[in-house]
């Protein structure tokens, strides 16, 4: 199951992707806080909604699935082998060890997400000029709970989505701690859908990004350091992690900063990500402007 948030008719609605993927099935529900209600049902073993309409996929006006994450997402960082070995050349040289003993983890905040073909909105110059991309896996908790095994993680997955890690590296440098330069308004477009645990194995999908066309990454998760139930266990050891909370699980090689010299983004750039199992996103982006 894809279960898709949209604006339709001058309000959010949500609804399931149908069979044949080529419309969605509008629930009879209030949409204000997208898919979180639906996946808080399930996981509480109620039924979903009645339907009470449909819309064309083609020409629908897709919004993040979880437009407003009930807290912030959680976010692991260098957890790509060939993504830790890109940052051994980069400001990151001082402490990239090939692999930490323990996930990198810091957050973004809630408002920070966008849809799956908003815009993401540059900052001002004077604030942070290497604006950088990183396509990620992300989980969608399902049943919540503290201290949770590693075998059992997986039962914990409700779904699977694509978010955009955008990211200011500067700022992230900066601080000594990276929330600040990962939660500008906008920076973390994600979408286009959440698709249930059941038709899609997280543990072995492929994830691309292309800037411009241009294919930047390209890598299966099967080359994460730390493998999705590992990430489970380690976020909810004294934490409990409730339905409806992201891990987004990393990035693989080839951001812009890896390379020699860095590629950032610019105004008009464009970022797609494809993962396989899920489907694409992609984001423009632009400069602000001052009123
Ligand atoms: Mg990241």
């Amino acid at each position: 199951m894809r279960l898709v948030t949209l604006h339709h008719e001058g309000r959010r609605r949500v609804g399931r992707l149908s069979g044949d993927g080529r419309q969605i099935d509008l629930f009879a529900t209030d949409g204000t806080h997208g898919a979180l209600p639906l996946v808080q049902a399930l996981v509480a073993g109620r039924a979903l909604p009645p339907t009470d309409g449909s819309v064309a996929l083609d020409g629908a006006q897709l919004l993040a699935p979880l437009p407003l994450p009930r807290r912030n997402l959680f976010c692991v960082g260098r957890n790509y082998h060939a993504h830790a070995k890109e940052l051994r050349d980069t400001v990151f040289k001082d402490n990239a060890k090939a692999v930490d003993a323990w996930p990198i983890v810091f957050t973004k905040v809630p408002e920070c997400v966008v849809g799956p073909t908003a815009d993401v909105v540059l900052p001002d110059p004077a604030i942070t000029t290497q604006i950088d991309y990183e396509a990620e896996l992300a989980i969608v908790i399902g049943r919540g709970g503290k201290n949770i095994r590693r075998d059992d993680a997986l039962q914990h997955v409700f779904g699977y989505t694509i978010v955009n890690d955008v990211t200011a590296r500067d700022v992230q440098m900066r601080h000594g701690q990276w929330d600040l330069g990962k939660s500008f308004d906008t920076f973390c477009p994600m979408g286009p859908w959440i698709v249930t645990a059941d038709e899609l194995d997280g543990t072995d999908t492929r994830v691309r990004c292309w800037v411009n066309d241009e294919l930047r990454q390209d890598a299966s998760t099967t080359d994460l350091i730390f493998d999705l139930p590992t990430l489970i266990e380690t976020c909810s050891r004294g934490i409990t992690l409730h339905p409806g909370d992201v891990i987004a699980t990393g990035t693989p090689a080839g951001v812009g900063m890896g390379m020699s010299p860095p590629r950032w983004l610019g105004a008009g750039d464009r970022v797609r990500i494809s993962i396989d199992g899920i489907g694409t996103i992609e984001n423009r982006f632009i400069q602000e402007t001052h009123a």
